[in-house]
């Protein structure tokens, strides 16, 4: 380019109030449409639910839930009892939040696995782990926020017993080809407290206590489970949203 050139052009520019670089620059466009992404409000303080969410447990009642009635409610929130709660709905991927609290009272015989052993079993099969991790240990792939015997968490940030905590888990659910064989692996990342402990962790398969992870070919959706371990862990301000990447319309291409 000429000198005199870039010096009308700077003077240009400046007349426009605009920066040279963009006076020469053309604005890059992919050509793909998307659609538009919709409005949703979001809750007013951290953790609550926004108004797109499937709101699962509010604190009244567990209706949402199979033997949700097993469970003991009290003063906004559910105690596990007697058996496992499983979503009546089920889900792929998905974000979930739910709130949790340890038993306040430590029973110091009980260590290890045995103190407030609780657990989300996501499509009843990929267990995050609830545990009272709060100076108790375990085998770490098996403390609070591991994937069952697969990952430990990054950081252990475990609240005390009785102390309420939050998980804020996004789980991709795996894909299978028709003869069973995994297309995508179930893909896991959770926040416990805030702080990410699991970042896209790519599932082995199902976590079991007595076996390797494996995978056996399953629905695209399914409900997911609260495990009830024998140790009355408290639960509250359960939701759940679909998610799903917005897919545009590539343009069509010219010869
Ligand atoms: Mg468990």
């Amino acid at each position: 380019m000429k000198l005199r050139t870039v010096a009308f052009l700077t003077l240009a520019a400046g007349a426009l109030g605009v920066g040279l670089t963009s006076a020469l620059q053309r604005e890059y466009k992919s050509g793909i449409v998307f659609p538009e992404p919709k409005v949703v409000t979001p809750g007013e303080k951290p953790g609550d639910a926004p108004s797109d969410a499937n709101i699962l447990f509010d604190g009244k009642d567990l209706s949402k839930f199979t033997n949700g009635d097993k469970w003991e409610i009290k003063d906004g929130y559910a105690s596990t009892k007697a058996t496992d709660i499983t979503t009546k709905e089920s889900f792929g991927d998905m974000q979930l939040h739910l709130e949790f609290a340890t038993p306040e009272k430590v029973d110091p015989k009980q260590t290890g696995q045995a103190r407030g052993n609780s657990g989300v079993y996501i499509m009843g099969k990929y267990e995050v782990q609830i545990l009272d991790s709060f100076d108790n240990k375990t085998y770490f792939d098996g403390q609070c926020a591991s994937l069952y015997k697969q990952q430990p968490p990054m950081v252990n940030v475990c609240r005390k017993p009785g102390e309420w905590q939050t998980y804020d888990i996004l789980f991709e659910a795996p894909k299978f080809a028709e003869d069973g064989k995994v297309l995508k692996p179930a893909i896991c990342t959770v926040f416990h407290n805030g702080v990410c402990v699991q970042n896209h962790f790519e599932l082995k398969g199902g976590t079991y206590y007595d076996q390797a992870a494996k995978y056996v070919k399953h629905a695209e959706k399914l409900p997911f489970r609260l495990q009830n371990h024998g140790n009355p862990v408290k639960f509250r301000n359960i939701w759940v949203r679909d998610i799903a990447m917005l897919v545009g319309k590539e343009p069509e291409k010219k010869d």
